[in-house]
């Protein structure tokens, strides 16, 4: 029987592996450790991507049913374990406790679904002469790099499709919030043969080892745009397959024949779920001159309604920023836009307390080259931004290094297509709120991402071509 709450152990070739080091896990809402976890040793990580090199042949030559049938029962055990786990995620990250109910649910989901998705072998040519035909291999060991926000899911993402077309992985949760992680290793133990899926934690220099580590084939990672492109220096010299997942400072624009209450709402919850620490957040919202003042004042109004607190207390909707870095650039970010003179519409106070916790604050109209616009805030912080003509929201929405998602709201649906096919992001919203499934492509445009994640094209990036070509004459007997 697997204690949550107790017992975090590194899942190294099927096994609890010893603890020669541990870094410590504060609950974000009070500051306090909460639990210790394994800092895995350059030694470790050797025995993990050794035991992972090792299940590789046997893994993949296994059938695909047969990887689907343990990439399902890890599914249902998670889909088991909701409330734990719910309860782990919650002290470990913070968010509120309906939140980490829906994340641990939405990987059980998100690993059954991935199943059905297939890589069939593709026909290309077929004649007397010869037959062509490419098929999808696997590419081996791989690397995964998740971060905090979404410990639990955006795993899911990685390992789910790399076990299914029949790699072995190596999966490193971020220093925050190892713990969920952790503990899905060890339901592993039971599902997944041993060595074909890992589970390592540790501090700041684990990635780098993982990531520059000569006997990874894959390195599949999420987080900042600015780690990501240290990844992508440390995956050079080994010339690893390489998907990054990266930061967004995403737009959302808003027509002025809009619902101003029923919008007001959905745009609150576009920037501020997670507690705007979602990569594909609304993070600037673009709303035309005609409706400015009376859709700022109805996301004022529902702001207010929002309780914040420590994500175990009920009717909590947001909880505290998830670690001390992140509620430091948020902080900073605050006092930038104080010091440039920013006008705020909500009340800006830090609350007096332990714990993470920022205010919601909206911006009214700040400058476009202000932090707060130009800068991703990964945070409870949104400027609001007027405009006047759609081709100046458009070309304002696009004018940005990343380019992973945005939205675009109107009750004319034809016109709001139109502006959305002008958006230079991977994913655009139109009157919807944030939604990834898992059948969909999922990629970050400009420096927001390196390939894709999700359905059969992210599928597809944990495999490698190889064609058959088949000659079709006999050959002559033998003798
Ligand atoms: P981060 O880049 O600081 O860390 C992400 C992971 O990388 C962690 O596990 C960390 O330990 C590891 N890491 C740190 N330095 C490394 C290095 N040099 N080499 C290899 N690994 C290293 O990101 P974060 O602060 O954990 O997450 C927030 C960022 O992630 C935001 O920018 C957000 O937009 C982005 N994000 C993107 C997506 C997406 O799908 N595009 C999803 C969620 C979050």
């Amino acid at each position: 029987m697997t204690d949550f709450f107790a017992n975090y152990t590194m899942t190294i070739n099927g096994q609890a592996a010893p603890e020669l080091g541990s870094i410590e896990v504060l609950n974000p809402a009070n500051e306090a450790v909460y639990a210790s976890a394994p800092a895995c040793t350059p030694a470790q990580l050797d025995e993990a991507v050794d035991a992972a090199r090792r299940a590789f042949p046997q893994w993949a030559g296994q059938s695909r049913e047969y990887r689907r049938q343990r990439v399902k029962a890890l599914g249902q055990a998670i889909m088991d374990h909701v409330e734990p786990l719910a309860q782990l995620l919650t002290h470990e990250q913070g968010k509120p406790m309906f939140e980490s109910k829906i994340e641990v649910m939405s990987l059980g989901r998100l690993l059954q679904a991935q199943t059905k998705i297939d890589l069939p072998v593709q026909v290309i040519e077929e004649n007397d002469t010869r037959s062509v035909e490419s098929r999808r291999v696997p590419i081996g060991v791989v690397g995964a790099v998740v971060p905090w926000n979404f410990p639990l899911l955006l795993a899911g993402f990685k390992v789910g499709p790399a076990l299914l077309t029949g790699n072995s992985v190596v999966l490193k949760p971020s220093p925050f919030t190892p713990l969920t992680a952790l503990k899905i290793g060890e339901l592993a133990r039971e599902i997944i043969p041993a060595g074909v899926l890992n589970v390592i934690s540790g501090g700041d220099e684990l990635g780098p080892l993982l990531t520059a580590h000569p006997n990874i084939d894959k390195i599949s990672f999420t987080g900042s745009t600015a780690t990501g492109r240290r990844v992508l220096e440390g995956v050079a010299s080994t010339l690893k397959r390489l998907t990054l997942e990266l930061g967004g400072n995403d737009a959302a624009i808003v027509l002025p024949d809009v619902d101003i209450t029923h919008t007001a709402a959905k745009l609150f919850w576009s920037a501020f779920g997670n507690n705007g620490q979602i990569c594909i957040a609304t993070k600037r919202l673009y709303i035309h001159r005609d409706i400015y003042e009376p859709l700022a004042e109805a996301m004022v109004t529902y702001a207010r309604r929002i309780k914040i607190g420590d994500g175990c207390e009920d009717g909590v909707r947001l909880g505290p920023l998830s670690n001390r870095p992140q509620y430091g650039r948020i902080l900073a970010l605050i006092q930038d836009s104080h010091d440039n003179g920013h006008t705020f519409l909500t009340d800006s106070e830090i609350p007096d307390r332990l714990g993470y916790f920022a205010p919601i604050t909206l911006l009214d109209n700040p400058p476009d080259n202000s932090r707060i616009v130009a800068e991703e805030q990964f945070g409870p912080i949104l400027p609001l931004l007027k405009y006047d003509e759609i081709d100046e929201a458009v070309a304002r929405a696009n004018d940005c290094i990343y380019g992973l998602a945005g939205s675009v709201w109107s009750r004319d649906e034809q016109r709001a297509v139109e502006v959305a096919a002008r958006m230079h992001t991977g994913t655009v919203f139109i009157n919807h709120d944030q939604y990834l499934s898992p059948f969909a492509p999922f990629e970050g445009h400009k420096q927001s991402g390196f390939g894709v994640e999700g359905g059969v094209e992210g599928m597809m990036e944990y495999t490698q071509s190889q064609t058959f070509v088949r000659g079709k004459t006999a050959q002559p007997a033998a003798g």
